[in-house]
């Protein structure tokens, strides 16, 4: 009844896997799409992650924690962050670590982007953040719309707000030659490949 009312059956279900983890999932945060498991394959794949000595790994905007808890379950060692503005994601996303037994493996904080971190001390930043134009947010299936928070899916009025006040806290706390990850919508490739060359 719940899902012919246009509730996501995530939600319903309470549960959802992502990678090798079964994460919960609830309306305390965006639920992790599959799309996002590949992002977490290209931070696998990096030099970033193969070759740095114990590499500080951040996620920003962690949500459930899926990204940072998949790398903290793949990756031999690291040190793991997790970081997000809403202390409602961060209780879920501290769930799923003690669900998952990674427990002390990951460290959540809360905090609006990454720029509390120390200078020139992250190895990989990681990243999915709202990049959904705010008038599209609007006309989004209303699974998505009426349900999701929308904090994690608006990212305001041209989606890339939040990417540049990612980038400008990036430039202070990378190290040299770290590596950057973001999922970024469809159309947004251009654009936030001159912004890149920007900062
Ligand atoms: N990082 C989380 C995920 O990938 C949350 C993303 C978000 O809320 N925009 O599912």
């Amino acid at each position: 009844q719940r899902v012919a009312k246009g509730e996501p059956v995530q939600y319903v279900l309470g549960q959802w896997d992502f990678r090798k983890l079964t994460l919960k999932v609830d309306r305390r945060a965006l639920i992790p799409r599959p799309e996002t498991e590949l992002l977490v394959d290209l931070v696998l794949k990096s030099r970033q992650a193969r070759e740095t000595p114990k590499p500080l790994v951040v996620d920003v905007g962690t949500g459930t924690g899926c990204i940072v808890l998949s790398l903290a379950k793949e990756m031999r060692d690291g040190l793991f962050v997790g970081l997000d503005i809403s202390a409602e994601a961060l209780a879920l996303a501290r769930e799923n670590a003690a669900l998952t037994g990674l427990e002390g493996r990951v460290l959540f904080a809360e905090s609006d982007g990454c720029g509390e971190l120390d200078p020139a001390s992250v190895d990989v930043l990681v990243s999915n953040p709202p990049y959904i134009p705010s008038k599209v947010v609007d006309g989004l299936e209303p699974h998505i719309r009426d349900h999701e928070p929308r904090l994690a899916l608006d990212g305001g009025p041209d989606g890339l707000d939040v990417y540049r006040s990612l980038l400008m806290d990036a430039v202070v706390v990378l190290k040299p030659g770290s590596g950057v990850f973001l999922e970024i919508g469809d159309e947004q490739g251009h654009a936030l490949r001159e912004m890149l060359e920007e900062y």
